[in-house]
């Protein structure tokens, strides 16, 4: 099965190189030059584990191409993914243009030679599977290869050719392509696997064999017939996955809802970890307790800076965008943002209880990326705390395993020192504050740190270290609702 897989990011490289790696002939195209050619060489440009690896045998196997063509891109493929960026504007509003700019693409470069399926990957809002196909059609008047066949003509070794006459009103674009919706669900950090055994795959279409042809695409993924590779072990406990089919809008929906109740569920911690913290309980315990129920269940509860990243604040910011768009004003959508958008001060409120005075100080942050195993940056906690003591007069350190040349190369603007090792961060500093949960961090050996440090000052902004281990390196421990 041939697939195009448009826009080589988090989402559109890692699914291309899955469905490859599953034996599908996949083309992935970007605009992006530089991109194209460090994949072409077989070098991923973001950091995702066990990803590299599999880039390099799928081109190996000649499973996997990487190009900056559309057309060739489009006529080589019956599926064809758009999986390019919906950032969000100053509104909260999602910035279309690059979806707009691929759907009209397709249009003009598709030919009559099969029906394609043209998957909308992107989180897009409501109504988008329905302007996509509009986009498409619009594509399709500017269409060279179709204007051809209507003047009844084509293009045979450099000549034109007639091929019997037909009107361009001939064409009907429903035995062109099809529209579906089919919104991702994977975690960066752990793309791969999520790719290989997501809990559930959304196809959202109004048109059958759309939807049977994203059936058969999936299938060893749905089925779990495929042999795992050594990167992602298929976990212990997989079975079938269970496939939603539903309506476009509906699964536009779906996208949305996930994101906003996981948003929720982190707000939901922090707001209770404030609580905690004024009365005396410890989050860690509370978490424990109440979601061993059933009904709630313990993930995603964990108190500390907030949620950041590519999606969540974005995702929320469209749905809330909708919302208005439809006369709603969805109160609850806007408090899980304020309770965000407050828990990434009180690692600054901590420091400022704890030392006093932030200005002359020297402060390591342990941790840039917005999550562990991942080298993405935005909407990331510790920029924003980085940059708000870098405003009160502190000298701010930082140390990330993965995400500091990423954060040089994105963010040349942002002042703060980079520090080869979590020693060499800890030198000279008044404090230091854990803003992702890297593994590395706990191993760490909190005698060994401190004994460089000006004073053992330790503020654990996602309660990951052993409070005890911490506290016996002489440490003062500060952890969030505890
Ligand atoms: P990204 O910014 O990492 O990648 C987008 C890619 O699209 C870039 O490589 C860019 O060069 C390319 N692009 C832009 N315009 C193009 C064009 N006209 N033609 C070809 N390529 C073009 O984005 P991402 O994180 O992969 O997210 C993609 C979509 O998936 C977004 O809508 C996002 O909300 C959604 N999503 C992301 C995640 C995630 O964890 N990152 C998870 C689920 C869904």
């Amino acid at each position: 099965m041939d697939v195009c897989v448009i826009g080589t990011g988090y989402v559109g490289l890692v699914t291309g190189t899955c469905l490859a790696y599953l034996g599908r002939s996949v083309i992935c195209v970007d605009i992006d030059e530089r991109k194209i050619e460090m994949l072409s060489q077989g070098r991923s440009p973001i950091y995702e584990p066990g990803l590299q690896g599999l880039i390099a045998s799928g081109l190996q196997r000649g499973h996997l191409r990487f190009s900056n063509s559309l057309t060739e891109g489009v006529r080589q493929s019956e599926i064809i993914f758009i999986a390019v960026g919906t950032p969000p504007q100053p509104t909260g509003r999602a910035d279309l243009s690059a979806v707009e700019a691929v759907a009209q693409g397709i249009g003009r470069a598709l030919d009559s030679d099969r029906r394609r399926v043209i998957v909308n990957k992107s989180t897009v809002p409501i109504g988008s599977g329905n302007w996509v196909e509009m986009l498409v059609k619009d594509g399709l008047g500017e269409n060279p290869t179709l204007r051809r066949e209507a003047a009844g003509t084509a293009q045979v070794e450099g000549h034109s050719v007639v091929t019997g006459v037909r009107s361009l009103t001939d064409i009907r674009p429903e035995e062109l392509f099809a529209v579906a919706s089919n919104p991702e669900f994977l975690r960066e950090g752990s793309a791969v696997h999520d790719t290989l055994y997501p809990d559930r795959i959304v196809i959202g279409a109004a048109d059958a064999r759309a939807v049977e042809r994203l059936r058969a695409l999936y299938e060893p993924i749905i089925e779990q017939t495929f042999t795992p590779p050594a990167s992602a072990p298929r976990p212990a406990a997989s079975t079938a996955v269970p496939v939603v089919t539903t309506d476009l809008t509906s699964a536009e929906m779906i996208k949305y809802a996930a994101n906003a109740f996981l948003a929720t569920k982190i707000s939901f911690a922090n707001e209770i970890a404030n609580i905690c913290e004024r009365v005396g309980a410890d989050i860690k315990e509370v978490v424990r307790g109440f979601g061993l129920d059933n009904r709630i269940g313990p993930r995603f509860l964990n108190a500390g800076v907030g949620w950041g990243g590519s999606c969540f604040g974005k995702d929320v910011a469209a749905l809330i965008d909708i919302a208005r768009e439809y006369s709603y004003e969805p109160s609850l959508l806007r408090s899980i943002v304020d309770v965000n958008a407050r828990q990434r001060q009180v690692v600054v409120q901590k420091l400022q209880e704890t030392l006093k005075i932030i200005k002359g100080r020297t402060i390591g942050l342990l941790g840039l990326a917005f999550k562990p195993d991942t080298d993405d940056l935005r909407d990331a906690p510790a920029l924003e705390i980085a940059t708000q003591l870098t405003a009160m007069g502190a000298r701010v350190k930082v140390y990330d395993p993965v995400a500091m040349p990423a954060c040089r190369a994105q963010h040349p603007e942002l002042k703060f020192e980079y520090a080869a090792d979590p020693i060499a961060l800890a030198a000279e500093c008044d404090a230091l504050v854990v803003v992702t949960e890297w593994e590395e961090f706990r191993q760490l050996d909190f005698e060994r740190v401190g004994a460089v440090m000006n004073t053992r000052v330790l503020i654990d902004g996602r309660n990951m270290l052993d409070r005890e281990a911490v506290e016996a390196g002489g440490f003062k421990y500060r952890g969030i609702g505890r």
